[in-house]
């Protein structure tokens, strides 16, 4: 017979879809408590805000994965759709549950629901106790030295790096103990969250393995060999330094401080310049989270708000080319079209892409946002928004406007064979070096050796990019006189 004296809690999972370094579960099990595992689908305008398209497939595999992990513990997840107040409320007085535990989120939307919800619950008489664990350091507590919040990433670098290390990660409980009785739950498959018609997720299925094996195996692989040589190399989308992780740690299914700790301790075959630089990119996603939690818009307005007279141009048809990656620029289409099959571009190719929508097509950021945002399995509320701030040149310690990626040079520069370019843009792969990142220079002979017809087979560019450039210099500089 159950001890029905041993409190339930319910353990609500959010984006920490894991069971490693998990500080409410790890509790809640410590404790000896009875466990309910929930996951609550909320409204797209609630909780943890719209869901893209790529992350809806992600997560329906991250909460197959965490099921089968938690069957592995004697537990189970419950599935339930509504509002957090009402699938709560329903959920307290079906198990009599006493305490509902759950680790913060720092999403503006996802912080009203847990402000009105705790207090409402404690109203109740229901115990409440939330956890840090998704991010390295409490975007409210980290201060500068006048006290208020960090607008530039390297004081906010120092800042974090100098409050110490973060936690130790805490292990996945053993065994959880169960609930008197398990609710009903809704069926996985019935949330629609895979495409169908089409499928167009083939190509995920190859390069991700959702869920927090997959990201512990990532972890472990990129630590044995994508670290060496990550500073430098990072930046080089047609070779393996980058970890990939960040779809992963998107779904929480793990967390920064476990990257933290990963890189810790290493052989002196390691240098810490690459470690160190790992992990001030991953200090980038916490101070993304940082200025979102002190401007909650980041995504709808410019930080920056002489951007607002900004005159972008209404282009449907160049956003269009640019979505599909039909621009005639390689770099730009090759990054493109692996968000397009794989739900995710490398870093360096996203900086690019990204200024091309917005400076060579004058596009505002906010399109490319909300296209990355859709397409991206990795898309985050923070780093998403932030990023696009910060080429666009309207966030805080955003890259001047003025720098504007030439898309050729830096094809030649970070691809110089064009590995990247064939892979992503196979009608040009028997293009010679010398003009894989400009076929529109290329001589005929070249062209037809090669197989590609300009036009017809690879796109003319959809812009001159001296022409581009000048033409936005003058629109920034039009906004400066004002
Ligand atoms: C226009 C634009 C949009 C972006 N949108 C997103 C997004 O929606 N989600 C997202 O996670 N990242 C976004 N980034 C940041 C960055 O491109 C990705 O985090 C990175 O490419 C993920 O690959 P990785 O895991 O191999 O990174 P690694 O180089 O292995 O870095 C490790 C981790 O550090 C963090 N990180 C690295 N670079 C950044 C950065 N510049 N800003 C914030 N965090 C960083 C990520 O969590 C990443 O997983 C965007 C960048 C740009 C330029």
């Amino acid at each position: 017979m159950p001890d029905t004296s041993v409190k339930t809690v319910i353990l609500w999972f959010r984006k920490d879809l894991r069971l490693s370094d998990h500080a409410a579960l790890a509790t809640a099990a410590a404790e000896g408590f009875r466990i309910l595992p929930l996951y609550i689908r909320e409204p797209q305008e609630a909780g943890t805000g719209p869901l893209g398209a790529a992350q809806a497939w992600w997560l329906h595999h991250s909460l197959a994965a965490l099921q089968t992990s938690l069957e592995g513990l004697g537990s189970r997840l419950t599935l339930r759709s509504g509002h957090a107040e009402t699938v709560l409320a329903a959920l307290i007085a079906e198990t009599g549950a006493a305490a509902v535990f759950w680790n913060r989120r720092y999403d503006p939307p996802g912080i009203a629901v847990d402000k009105g919800l705790k207090a409402k619950l404690i109203e109740d008489g229901i115990e409440v106790r939330t956890f840090a664990g998704q991010i390295l350091h409490e975007p409210s507590k980290l201060k500068t030295g006048a006290g208020g919040h960090f607008r530039v990433y390297t004081p906010f670098w120092k800042a974090l790096d100098g409050s110490g290390e973060p936690p130790e990660p805490i292990p996945a409980p053993k065994r959880l103990s169960a609930p008197d009785h398990w609710p009903k739950g809704e069926a996985l498959d019935s949330w629609s969250l895979l495409p169908t018609r089409p499928n167009w997720a083939k190509g995920f299925e190859a390069e991700w393995q959702p869920g927090e094996e997959g990201a512990q195996t990532r972890l472990a692989d990129f630590v044995e060999s994508g670290l060496k040589g990550y500073r430098t190399r990072r930046d080089f989308p047609g070779e393996a330094h980058v970890s990939m992780l960040s779809p992963h740690l998107a779904l929480g299914e793990i967390s920064p401080a476990t990257l933290w700790h990963a890189t810790r301790g290493l052989s002196d075959d390691y240098s810490s310049e690459d470690y160190i630089h790992f992990r001030k990119e991953v200090v980038w996603r916490d101070f993304s989270y940082h200025l979102l939690f002190h401007f909650p818009d980041l995504a709808t307005k410019n930080w920056n708000d002489k951007f607002d007279a900004f005159p972008w141009r209404d282009a449907p048809d160049l956003l269009e080319k640019w979505q599909r990656g039909q621009t005639g620029y390689p770099m730009v289409d090759a990054g493109m079209r692996q968000l397009w099959q794989t739900g995710w571009m490398h870093n360096r190719v996203r900086m690019i892409v990204a200024s091309f929508l917005i400076k060579d097509l004058l596009i505002d950021w906010r399109e490319g946002e909300r296209w990355f945002r859709d397409t991206l399995v990795d898309a985050d509320p923070a780093s998403n928004a932030a990023s696009w701030q910060w080429v666009a040149g309207s966030g805080a310690d955003a890259a001047p406007f003025f720098r504007i990626f030439n898309p050729t040079s830096q094809g030649e520069k970070f691809d110089p064979e064009g590995e990247y370019v064939r892979r992503f843009v196979p009608e040009l792969k028997d293009m010679p070096d010398k003009f894989i990142h400009k076929p529109s220079e290329a001589p005929v002979t070249v062209l037809r050796d090669a197989g590609v017809s300009l036009g017809k087979t690879y796109p003319k560019p959809i812009v001159d990019h001296g022409k581009a450039r000048d033409a936005a210099m003058a629109a920034f500089q039009g906004l400066r006189a004002e």
